[in-house]
């Protein structure tokens, strides 16, 4: 059964190898953008100002695979010379000069722009957004690949007057010429290429305003009213405890949040406009499960921690990802609870462990570090380098380290020397054993857990005891009266369902408490083992993983009953990934005389969510019933052969190894050959590449 996932982390390292144009300070750049959905392009302008800090004889500009229509200095023609990769203009420039260079150029982005749906006939779900880290911006705009040239970008868009556009500034003007509207967005201070983004499709927005007085637009389908406050929830608090918390005020003029189709990841941090994936856009029964609220906190943090203070190169990555992670942390401490947050850094550690004794350890400073080295190790040296220092100079130090590097960037040793400062310490032990190291000091952190957290140092008791007793022999029932923590609670079901005392677990069952109960039914191997009507109780939960849990168990436990569970649960769909409703559909086909004259209807919804209108999660799900359960007909095998050239990296590689799997069978081989000429040429040639 899959569970769902949850995104802790998403990004890689980047190591960005770009060449430094340090003679030259590009300062202001005007961009002016139209897409064409049709085709997949890009049409732009931009206007580059530049001050000469040193004489040089060229400048250049990072520019994908582009070509120009025009290009002027200061209003001449110039000539240029375009490598596919970067545009470069040869002049003996003068120190202490400013220049303007005007572009006039059109792109077809292989990457970095995603234009979403617009060859279906469903106008609703159309959509064109970026997505830049590590994907480089100048596949739609001639840019900087490197971080450190940071520039103050005004940008306008063009588009189709029927949907909305969302960009990085303060939107201080629209105009329309017949169909097309003009969106003019303004910004006040420089930032890295790579934050630059734009998001179009049809959206309604919900405006919040932060205590500071910042206005805060969080953006919805118009289907979704009902899901902006589940989805939403806690934005207000989580804004203004960071800004609190952090000390220095949001550096932004505004701040906007768009949910988008099909997104790479979970949410990305660009200036003033996160885009995340609207695979977070749920109602409130989902929102025990999975919610939006790290990947809100996390994002917005980044604001200040890679945004207004930038790494200089991907060695100093900790700077963006350590403390997004660990901010994150905090904010959901003020919304879920101390309980919540120690028992995160318990989780996160366990993990390291495990990596670290596989020989998979890393240092937080080696620029092709894990997302596990770089989110959850890059937290843990913070909250350890906090309880170090103490909570005032740690404050102190991350004020003065945002302050004096704001809209510019720095390095780990720039970080550490601010903390070194406000401290009066020498942290050079710090970094050793937190930043350099491979390892990890396993027993100061479990001790510095079990210091702060009464029911992390009772579950570390219980796991002395353990190694040295035996489950049998552990007096669970004084481990389960000694605390209220639904986390212990929740780990001891987990762990030794077996060996817990039939009233504990009666006590659960008869308790409203959501968490524990989901961790009961999530362990229960056989429904049978416990009273019918007490596991039917599961079915009545908030919470969609409880549900589909409850229901496929109980329905392998009592075929008698089936009709009554499918009845009970029709037209649950669940999460975005329609995890109850796939489940659903095919106990639904398999159990008979349940709605014969339906059988079909339902196979065919089943079936027909392998389409590419579906979002990859809800396809990825159908695949994997209908491979478990029925097979494939041509529709899901064309509609695999799609997703095998899919712009998500995770559902392109689930593809490929289905596709290869169906491949090695001689039928479905067979069948997968009479169907390439229906296909498009690039899916056609990645099959005719594994078929050879
Ligand atoms: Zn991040």
């Amino acid at each position: 059964m899959k569970r769902i996932i949850t995104f802790l982390f998403l990004f890689q390292g980047i190591c960005l190898l770009a060449q430094r144009q340090d003679k030259v300070n590009f300062r202001h750049g005007e961009v002016r953008i139209m897409p064409l959905a049709n085709t997949g392009h890009v049409k732009g302008f931009v206007a580059y100002t530049f001050d000469v800090l040193q004489d040089v004889d060229s400048v250049f500009m990072d520019a994908r695979n582009m070509k120009f229509t025009s290009v002027r200095l200061d209003d001449r023609i110039m000539k240029y010379s375009n490598s596919g990769k970067t545009i470069s203009i040869k002049k003996k420039f003068k120190r202490g000069k400013s220049y303007t260079l005007e572009l006039d150029y059109t792109a077809r982005p292989k990457q970095t722009v995603y234009f979403m749906n617009w060859s279906d006939d469903n106008l609703n779900n159309n959509q064109i957004w970026t997505q830049g880290q590590g994907k480089y911006t100048s596949y739609w705009l001639p840019s900087f690949d490197d971080m450190m040239e940071k520039v103050e970008f005004d940008l306008s868009l063009t588009f189709d007057k029927d949907y909305e556009i969302i960009a990085n500034g303060k939107l201080i003007g629209t105009e329309e010429t017949d169909s097309l509207k003009i969106w003019s967005f303004d910004m006040k201070e420089p930032m890295s290429s790579y934050l630059l983004a734009f998001a179009i499709g049809n959206y309604k927005k919900q405006k919040l305003t932060s205590t500071s007085g910042i206005s805060i637009e969080t953006y919805f389908y118009p289907p979704d009213s009902t899901r902006v406050e589940p989805t939403y929830r806690h934005t207000k608090e989580i804004f203004d405890f960071l800004e609190n918390e952090i000390g220095v005020a949001y550096p932004w003029q505004n701040y906007k949040q768009v949910p988008v189709h099909d997104f790479l990841y979970a949410g990305m941090e660009n200036t003033g406009c996160t885009i995340f994936s609207d695979g977070y856009v749920i109602d409130s029964v989902a929102f025990m499960d999975k919610n939006y609220v790290n990947v809100n906190a996390h994002e917005l943090a980044h604001q200040w921690f890679g945004n207004l203070v930038t790494e200089k190169s991907g060695d100093h990555h900790w700077l963006h990802e350590g403390f997004a992670t660990y901010y994150a942390y905090l904010a959901e401490k003020e919304i879920f609870g101390e309980e919540y947050f120690y028992w995160k850094l318990y989780e996160t550690l366990t993990a390291l462990q495990n990596s670290i004794e596989k020989g998979e350890g890393q240092s937080l400073l080696d620029p092709k570090a894990s997302s596990l080295t770089f989110y959850e190790k890059g937290a843990w040296a913070i909250f350890m380098l906090r309880e170090r220092i103490g909570e005032e100079a740690f404050k102190m130090g991350i004020k003065s380290y945002l302050e004096k590097y704001a809209f510019g960037n720095a390095r780990v040793s720039d970080f550490i020397q601010e903390m070194e400062r406000a401290s009066g310490t020498d942290l050079s032990d710090f970094v050793k054993i937190w930043l350099e190291d491979t390892a990890l000091p396993f027993v100061a952190a479990r001790k510095k857990l079990a210091e702060k957290s009464m029911s992390l140092k009772s579950l570390f008791s219980m796991q002395e005891e353990l190694e040295k007793r035996g489950s049998t022999d552990i007096n669970f029932t004084a481990y389960w009266n000694g605390t209220y923590s639904v986390e212990l609670r929740k780990y001891m079901l987990q762990n030794f369902l077996k060996e817990m005392p039939g009233d504990i677990i009666d006590s659960v069952f008869s308790s409203d408490e959501l968490e524990l109960r989901q961790a009961l039914v999530l362990t229960i191997q056989d429904a049978k083992d416990y009273a019918r009507e007490k596991f039917e109780s599961f079915l009545n939960d908030d919470s969609y993983v409880t549900l589909e849990n409850a229901l496929f168990k109980l329905w392998m436990a009592y075929p008698e009953q089936r009709n009554t569970y499918l009845e009970k649960t029709k037209g649950i769909v669940g999460f975005p990934n329609k995890n109850v409703r796939l489940m659903w559909l095919t106990l639904a086909i398999f159990t008979e005389g349940y709605e014969g004259r339906n059988t079909k209807l339902y196979f065919d919804e089943l079936s027909g969510y392998t389409a590419p209108e579906y979002s990859f999660e809800v396809r990825q799900g159908a695949f994997q019933y209908l491979k478990q359960a029925f097979g494939f007909k041509d529709s899901n095998l064309m509609d695999l052969a799609q997703a095998t050239t899919h712009h998500s990296w995770q559902f392109k590689k689930f593809s490929r190894n289905l596709m290869m799997e169906l491949l090695g069978d001689e039928v479905y081989k067979e069948r997968i050959i009479t169907l390439l000429g229906k296909l498009k040429p690039e899916e056609r040639r990645y099959i005719e590449s594994k078929v050879k």
